[in-house]
């Protein structure tokens, strides 16, 4: 996607070999106008799948996900990180290893949102080693929902995420696919 390889190019900065800070306009700040159009992007490449709702993950999900359930007509869940679950609701839990904070979180989604009727579009801002990926995936599945693909901001191809997502036959769509943060340098492959 031209407009958010753009956009990363002119706003982003490397902070390492392994990190890009994108808070001008996706992880602090947010541009309204990039989001919407990333949105229109995954209900094109989702639609037609029968996407009955989509799940991603606080806080950074959350504005790429609510414009792709908006142009797809369905709700949006996200799940919540918590340090230890004291809530009694009935709920779907998984752990998740942070990549940016290093540390183990859980994530949660209250079970009366998915049943296995659904048919579920995944979305996070990056994909990096696809431990949030692989977490959602896991409270999905214990609802008995399919999934139809993950939709992801940005992957890092040169992090493991992709590789495993593509070796457990999920279908990964990334709007923009970086190769390398060698140099301070942010290459795209395309
Ligand atoms: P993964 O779980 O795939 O290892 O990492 C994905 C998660 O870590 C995303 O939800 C995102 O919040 C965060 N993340 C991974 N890499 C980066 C990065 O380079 N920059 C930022 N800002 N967040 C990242």
């Amino acid at each position: 996607m031209q407009a958010l390889q753009q956009k990363i190019r002119d706003e982003g900065s490397v902070l390492s070999e392994q990190v890009l800070k994108v808070d001008a306009f996706l992880n602090h700040q947010i541009d309204p106008r990039l989001m919407q159009q990333i949105g229109h992007e995954f209900a094109l490449r989702f639609r037609d799948q029968g996407i009955t709702k989509i799940v991603t993950i606080e806080a950074s999900g959350i504005a790429p996900a609510v414009m792709a359930g908006l142009e797809l007509g369905v709700p949006v869940i996200f799940a919540r990180k918590y340090q230890s679950i004291t809530m009694s609701e009935n709920l779907l839990t998984s752990t998740v290893f942070s990549f940016t904070k290093q540390t183990e979180s859980t994530i949660a989604i209250s079970a009366k949102h998915l049943t296995a009727a659904d048919h579920v579009l995944v979305i996070d801002d990056f994909l990096a080693n696809g431990h949030a990926a692989k977490a959602l995936i896991d409270l999905i599945e214990q609802s008995g929902a399919s999934i139809a693909g993950i939709g992801v901001v940005i992957e890092k191809s040169f992090q493991r995420g992709r590789a495993e997502l593509d070796a457990l036959g999920f279908r990964v769509e990334s709007l923009a696919r970086i190769s390398s943060l060698a140099n301070g340098q942010v290459s795209f492959i395309d």
